[in-house]
């Protein structure tokens, strides 16, 4: 059977794939082929002996900047490999910030070909020449864009079927309703004086349903606001 979604990194380092997706249940899933992970060496497409790829930033400054023939034609290989349907993404962070419907989207594609930069980036001009999507983990800066492929990648390869086990923990997830989700416990009742709420050990079904839905509601409210206008706007529209 054909993977149900394929990852292709470019990469100057390929020894960092699939670490930590080799392992747990991302690992289990790779090894049994319910996804792929392919690695190209940026190197690879060079032309020179030293096998370089970076040259120094046209209008000075500090650092240095990835060549757009090489990465072009590595874009170019990586695509020949690819389904039509897969994005072409850029770890950047200066690109639109990652999130659970971006996951979705991949999920749904059946793969994503992911250009992971070093130095001070990439030259501009391949990323327009290839519309190639820039895609941020944050508001933050790494030193590549590997370990940042490497959180997407997490995010997308759990939503594949088979991967998780049970398939409803994924619809009450955090971000899958719109809101954050409700709090967790586990034995024992009671820890340094603290008990189960009682509600939750009630048996009662209806009850803990309400109970955890107003939960996420209120921590959603608190901490993100954002994300709560959001919900109350979409649940007004509904009625
Ligand atoms: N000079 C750039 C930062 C380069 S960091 C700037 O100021 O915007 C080197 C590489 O790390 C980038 O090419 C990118 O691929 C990756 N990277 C850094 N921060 C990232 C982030 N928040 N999200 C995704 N990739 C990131």
């Amino acid at each position: 059977m054909k993977p149900a979604f394929t990852a292709q990194i470019l990469t100057l380092f390929p020894e960092m794939f699939p670490g930590p997706l080799g392992a747990s249940l991302a690992g289990r899933g790779l090894e049994a082929e319910k996804w792929a992970l392919k690695t190209l060496d940026i190197r690879d497409f060079s032309s020179d002996k030293h096998r370089s790829v970076d040259d120094t930033p046209a209008g000075g400054g500090p650092g240095m900047v990835m060549r757009a023939d090489i990465l072009g034609k590595a874009i170019d290989a990586a695509k020949h490999e690819a389904d039509p349907e897969w994005p072409v993404v850029y770890m950047s962070p200066r690109g639109r910030r990652f999130d659970q419907a971006e996951a979705r989207r991949w999920q749904q594609a059946g793969g994503v070909t992911i250009l992971c930069g070093r130095f001070e980036g990439v030259d501009e001009r391949v990323l327009e020449a290839r519309e190639v999507e820039e895609i941020s983990v944050g508001d933050f800066v790494l030193s590549g864009g590997e370990p940042a492929a490497l959180v997407m990648l997490d995010a997308v390869v759990r939503l594949l079927p088979g991967i998780m086990g049970a398939e409803e923990t994924l619809n009450e997830e955090s971000f899958e309703s719109g809101l954050l989700e409700y709090p967790h416990y586990t034995r024992p009742q009671v820890w340094e004086d603290r008990e189960i709420p009682a509600v939750l050990t009630s048996g009662h079904h209806g009850k803990v349903a309400e109970w955890r839905r107003e939960r996420a509601e209120e921590i959603t409210r608190i901490r993100r606001p954002d994300m709560w206008s959001t919900y109350v706007r979409n649940k007004e529209e509904k009625v």
